[in-house]
Formats: structure tokens, C-alpha cells, sequence
């Protein structure tokens, strides 16, 4: 694959209809990851943006963020910083809770995963309401990193979740 061919990324995600509740249409990666071509354009376009420009750490969120944020990390010559669900990190974290449809849940990170002023990117793989990128987002910043940009593979657009994180250089690779 050469660095201006483009492949059919979307082709790769599997709608999933009224999963893990009625009426939400799951994005399912799980084909584009298990493809090595797909896996590698994927994050070599997640991280294009971003290349030159000093990222140290690239944030992942718990989880299939985490399995992005290493590939892109890899690209980038950076580390990786887990933005985990309560109560899965060890030492003194962060939290920031955020609403969900029922209820609300709470992201983490270690208060040291980061150098204060280190240059980050977040990255997930769906941003739908905005609502966990926000909490992450709010994390980062309390540990001092400076966030530079926020990659998504997958943006679904008509949930406005770009509202909720107004001010950060937000991309996605693939639209709906
Ligand atoms: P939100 O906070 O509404 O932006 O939701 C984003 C988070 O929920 C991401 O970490 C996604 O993994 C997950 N998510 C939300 N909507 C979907 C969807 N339709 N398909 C797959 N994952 C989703």
C-alpha cells in the first residue's frame, strides 16, 4: 500500500442494528481490525496529521480506543496513555464523570501519565454524542498534558458531538 492509495475503509465496519440496546446501529470494527492492511491504513491516516509535530503520548479510550491508540502511537514514535472506566488503574488518578443514556459513567487516568505541558493526542473510535471525548478531554488537561488534536476512526455526525469538544482540532476518518 503506497502512501497516496486510499482503501475503502468503511467497507471494513459492519453496522450492527439495535445493538447494545434498541434503536442504536453498532459500529463494529472488529473486521477492519482483524484485517492487517485495513489495521495499518487506519492508523497510519489516524496519525498523518499529527506526524511531526512532537506528540509524546496518545491517549486511548478504554477500549476499543485502546487498541487504536497503540497503532497510532507506533506511527507516531509515541507512548500510550490508558483512559481507563473506574476503578481499573492502580494509582492516584483523575475522574471525570459524564452522562449516558441511563445513568452516567466515570473515566480515569493516572495523575502522572503524562509530563506537565507534554504535547497529546486523544483517540477513540466513534464519536457519537461527545460526551466521553469531553470527559477524557477534561482528564488530559487536569494532568497538565498539552492536548493538540483528537483523532477518531468514525464520526457519526448527525449526534453533534463536535459541539461537545469545540476549541480541539477534531478529525475522523470515516463519516455517517
Ligand atoms: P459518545 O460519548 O456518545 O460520543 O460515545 C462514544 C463512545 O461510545 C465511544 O467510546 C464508542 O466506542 C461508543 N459508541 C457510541 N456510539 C457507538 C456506536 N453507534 N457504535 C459503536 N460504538 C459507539
Amino acid at each position: 500500500m503506497t502512501k497516496t492509495s486510499a482503501m475503502d475503509l468503511k467497507s471494513f465496519i459492519e453496522d450492527v442494528p439495535d445493538f447494545p440496546q434498541k434503536g442504536v446501529i453498532f459500529k463494529d470494527i472488529t473486521p477492519l481490525l482483524a484485517d492487517a492492511k485495513a489495521f495499518d491504513e487506519t492508523v497510519r491516516r489516524m496519525a498523518e496529521p499529527w506526524e511531526g509535530s512532537g506528540i509524546l503520548a496518545v491517549a486511548g479510550i478504554e477500549s476499543r480506543g485502546f487498541l487504536l491508540a497503540a497503532g497510532v502511537a507506533l506511527k507516531l514514535g509515541a507512548g500510550v496513555v490508558p483512559v481507563r472506566k473506574r476503578g481499573k488503574l492502580p494509582r492516584a488518578v483523575y475522574a471525570e464523570s459524564y452522562s449516558l443514556e441511563y445513568g452516567t459513567a466515570t473515566l480515569e487516568a493516572h495523575q502522572d501519565a503524562c509530563p506537565n505541558g507534554a504535547k497529546v493526542l486523544l483517540v477513540d473510535d466513534v464519536l457519537a454524542t461527545g460526551g466521553t471525548a469531553q470527559a477524557a478531554l477534561g482528564i488530559l488537561e487536569r494532568i497538565g498534558g498539552r492536548v493538540v488534536g483528537v483523532s477518531f476512526l468514525i464520526e457519526l455526525g448527525f449526534l453533534k458531538g463536535r459541539d461537545r469538544i469545540k476549541g480541539y482540532d477534531a478529525r475522523a476518518l470515516i463519516a455517517y
